[in-house]
């Protein structure tokens, strides 16, 4: 178990006025740095969809979130997911929206919150989050790809993922290594169970505004390859999962699709 987990009731779901003000007044924030960096970018605005990163956070602060306008949420722990997941299901039905595999199964995205895992994803966690989560976004190899198809068939539905790549070559990352990324895509795209959905990375930690961009782009241009390949499957790899609170900016001026951020709309993590 995590140790945070033991200091927080992840499951609260009251939160005082001024926490979700707080987070209220967060994500319109990072809504206008995004609105500004589509616009520098020449991008259309709403081309860049914003995921709320919630690990540390409980069932009330994510609330907080969606009812400020979050659509879609990212937690990186399958025990955080299973923590929440009764409760964030439960305040999104009193809202009308429907969450994650129930908003995927119901076709109304228009009116859902999507669920997705962003964090490292053991083979025996699975079933901890098949029932909540429609999107895995660090699946890095084909053992992992092959047992959630599996899973997922058998749950009677397909799971959607994005393949991580490790662009900045650190070694406390996640994720293939760039020259694996193009046939690791082909044979993930090709899988029965699962909708390859587009690539994800972690921006590379460091200063250089350049060297963070160079590892952005080298992903948009795999996404790219892979999209126009005419490789079976591969016609929905559209999506680019970059940027955090320190680097969208640059995520977005080179094509990012999805940035997923939790400091500026939270606050600093108390926790890990
Ligand atoms: C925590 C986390 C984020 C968000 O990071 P912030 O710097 O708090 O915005 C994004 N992606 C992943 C994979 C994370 O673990």
């Amino acid at each position: 178990m995590v140790a945070y987990m033991d200091h927080k009731d992840l499951d609260n779901r009251q939160i005082g006025r001024e926490r979700a003000m707080q987070i209220a007044d967060g994500v319109k924030r990072v809504a206008d740095r995004i609105a500004k960096a589509e616009n520098s970018a020449g991008r259309k605005e709403g081309s860049v969809t914003l995921l709320a990163a919630t690990k540390t956070r409980d069932v009330g602060e994510i609330m907080a979130a969606i009812d400020a306008g979050v659509r879609r949420i990212g937690e990186n722990r399958p025990q955080e997911v299973t923590a929440k997941a009764q409760g964030l299901l439960e305040l999104c039905r009193d809202r009308k929206l429907a969450l994650g595999t129930e908003a995927v199964d119901s076709d109304s995205s228009s009116a859902g919150v999507g669920f997705h895992l962003i964090g490292q994803l053991q083979s025996n966690k699975i079933n901890k989050i098949l029932p909540y989560v429609d999107t895995v976004e660090s699946v890095d190899g084909s053992p992992l790809a092959r047992k959630l198809a599996t899973r997922a068939l058998a749950a009677g539905g397909t799971m959607g993922i994005l393949l991580e790549v490790n662009e900045s070559g650190e070694q406390a990352k996640s994720g293939c290594a760039p020259d694996q990324a193009l046939d690791l895509a082909y044979e993930l795209a090709a899988m029965e169970g699962i909708q390859l959905k587009g690539l994800m990375t972690v921006g590379a930690h460091v200063d250089d505004e350049a060297i963070i961009r160079s590892g952005f782009a080298h992903l948009r241009g795999l996404r790219d390859h892979i999209r126009d390949s005419g490789e079976p499957g591969t016609d929905t790899c559209t999506m680019l999962s970059m940027g955090m609170t320190g680097d969208m900016e640059y995520a977005v001026a080179e094509g990012s699709t999805e940035v997923r951020v939790g400091t500026a709309i939270f606050g600093p993590r108390a926790f890990i």
